[in-house]
């Protein structure tokens, strides 16, 4: 296997994303997500680059992708094939965010009307329709039924499945003084199945220091809280030496 992942090489990009370039490689059924700096929030409208926020954030994400997979949690990851670069397995992305909360903040804190950082009394998970030009609006399993973004058995795996990794990543976190308020999750379906996608960072996720309740996230970027860079990279300190 390692030999063959060797002769793997990059090919055209296929995609450019707000945080990421897909491009294509030598093997059909794989891909490279090459992370880069460029940082966007309030659906685009705000710019920036974070410093080796790719390298961070590859680093971060290829880290905990194969501690998943050791929980027996199927992912796309199969390596961590370069400082930015991470080949993974081919997948026909599900267009539903899924998000999952442990703690209120964000958007949920707004449409219920209730300050930031109490603690929920059970995790909650919500779908939100992955199209930016829509601003990524929430729906439900009827939505998702009635415009057919994924069959119901599909959907049944992914609640499953989220709700696992929400339980292993809140014990990860907490353990490295962390901890894990909200995040997004992507899944998308190849010839293993529905598997956990794109990546696990703090571009996507919000982080708090538990001691101190300092954000250690995007937040920083979008809220301008300065030492964005020390956050990721803190981040990736405390990920990296757990093991
Ligand atoms: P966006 O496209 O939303 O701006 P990114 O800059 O993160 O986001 O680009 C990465 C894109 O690659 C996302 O659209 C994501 O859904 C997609 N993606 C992630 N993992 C895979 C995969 N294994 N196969 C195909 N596409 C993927
Ligand atoms: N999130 C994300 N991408 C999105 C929407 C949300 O990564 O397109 C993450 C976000 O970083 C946060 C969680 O999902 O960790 C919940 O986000 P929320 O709904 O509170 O939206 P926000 O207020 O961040 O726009």
């Amino acid at each position: 296997m390692a030999s063959d992942l060797n002769r793997v090489t990059r090919g055209e990009a296929i995609h450019e994303g707000k945080a990421k370039i897909i491009y294509a490689t030598s093997a059909s059924d794989l891909l490279i997500q090459h992370f880069k700096d460029d940082a966007t929030a309030f659906n685009g409208k705000k710019k920036g680059t974070i410093a080796n926020k790719g390298i961070c954030n590859n680093a971060i994400s290829s880290h905990i992708f194969s501690l998943l997979e050791k929980e027996g949690i199927k992912t796309h990851f199969v390596e961590k094939s370069g400082e930015r670069d991470m080949l993974v397995k081919k997948l026909e992305i599900i267009p539903v965010e899924v998000v999952m909360r442990n703690v209120i903040a964000g958007s949920l804190a707004k449409r219920m009307g209730v300050e930031e950082g109490g603690k929920l009394a059970f995790p909650i998970l919500e779908y939100y329709y992955k199209d930016d030009a829509l601003g990524d609006p929430m729906i439900n399993r009827f939505h998702i039924r009635a415009f057919n973004l994924a069959t119901d058995k599909e959907m049944e795996r992914i609640e499953r499945e989220a709700f696992r990794i929400n339980e292993w990543l809140v014990a990860f976190f907490d353990k490295i003084g962390t901890t894990l308020v909200d995040y997004k999750l992507e899944f998308g379906r190849g010839p293993e199945g529905v598997l956990l996608a794109d990546e696990i960072s703090p571009d996507g996720c919000r982080l708090w220091d538990k001691q101190s309740g300092e954000k250690m996230d995007k937040d920083r970027f979008r809220r301008d809280l300065g030492n964005i860079p020390e956050a990721y990279d803190e981040i990736r300190r405390r990920i990296l030496g757990a093991g």
